[in-house]
């Protein structure tokens, strides 16, 4: 049995005094048995890591470097985030891959850099709305995550999580239906299947893409997906909270 993970990515959302407030929403709420993931921007993870002291919430960053230091003006490295109790980091995601130009290899080398530093890379990964009409969802997802198992090999799956974002469903309100995120889900396992059964049974594969409470039974009971990466609702603490009930 694969835990489900519901991750939440704030983005670049915000202040001293809504993350007081936030995080003490999501303090309210019961044990869950799902484990449950907060990502912050950079310069809060020290407050938030103090809030959340000895709760269940797991802290997660939105990027590292894939350099480990040194002169390399605005970034972040992986060895800092375990300073302030970091288990997760999102790589990969869309808006680094398009906004910031982050290709296939950057990926993959920032996934090699958090596996040497124990983080667990949150690999995102997913098509967009061209790419699905045109039929090249899979084909994709398969070339995204294929840069990855060349560059760490394919055991290295069972210390990340993988997390399918359609780009077309992302901050858009469009969320793919349940059916749609099993199909993809489903075959981005059986690809990984084909390097490694064992792994791909392991790995946990999150959907994300405008999840929302209302949204999000249908896709917890699907077979392959293993919980949610929430961007927009889980800035508001009773949203998050309905969704973190949902996946049980
Ligand atoms: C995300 O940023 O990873 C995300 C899924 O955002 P949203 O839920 O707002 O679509």
């Amino acid at each position: 049995m694969r835990q489900k993970i519901v991750a939440g990515n704030w983005k670049m959302n915000g202040s001293k005094e809504s993350i007081v407030s936030l995080v003490s929403g999501l303090l309210k709420m019961k044990d869950s048995n799902s484990e449950v993931v907060i990502a912050p921007s950079f310069p809060y993870l020290s407050q938030v890591c103090d809030l959340v002291d000895a709760s269940s919430l797991v802290l997660a960053a939105q990027n590292i470097s894939h350099e480990v230091k040194g002169a390399y003006t605005g970034e972040v490295s992986a060895s800092m985030l375990g300073d302030f109790g970091v288990k997760y980091v999102l790589l990969g995601h869309s808006e680094r891959r398009s906004i910031y130009g982050e290709t296939d290899a950057i990926v993959a080398s920032k996934v090699k850099t958090a596996l040497e530093f124990r983080l667990t890379p949150m690999l995102c990964i997913g098509e967009t709305l061209e790419e699905r009409q045109s039929n090249q969802t899979l084909a994709v997802c398969e070339r995204q995550l294929q840069a990855v198992i060349a560059l760490v090999g394919i055991e290295s799956f069972e210390k990340m999580v993988v997390a399918y974002e359609p780009v077309w469903a992302i901050g858009t309100g469009l969320s793919a239906s349940a059916e749609q995120a099993q199909e993809v889900h489903e075959s981005i396992r059986a690809f990984l299947a084909k390097s490694s059964e064992s792994v791909s049974q392991k790995v946990q594969i999150l959907y994300g893409g405008s999840v929302k409470a209302s949204t999000s039974s249908a896709l917890f009971q699907m077979p392959d997906v293993d919980g949610a990466l929430v961007g927009g609702a889980s800035l508001d603490a009773e949203e998050f909270i309905a969704i973190i009930k949902a996946a049980g």
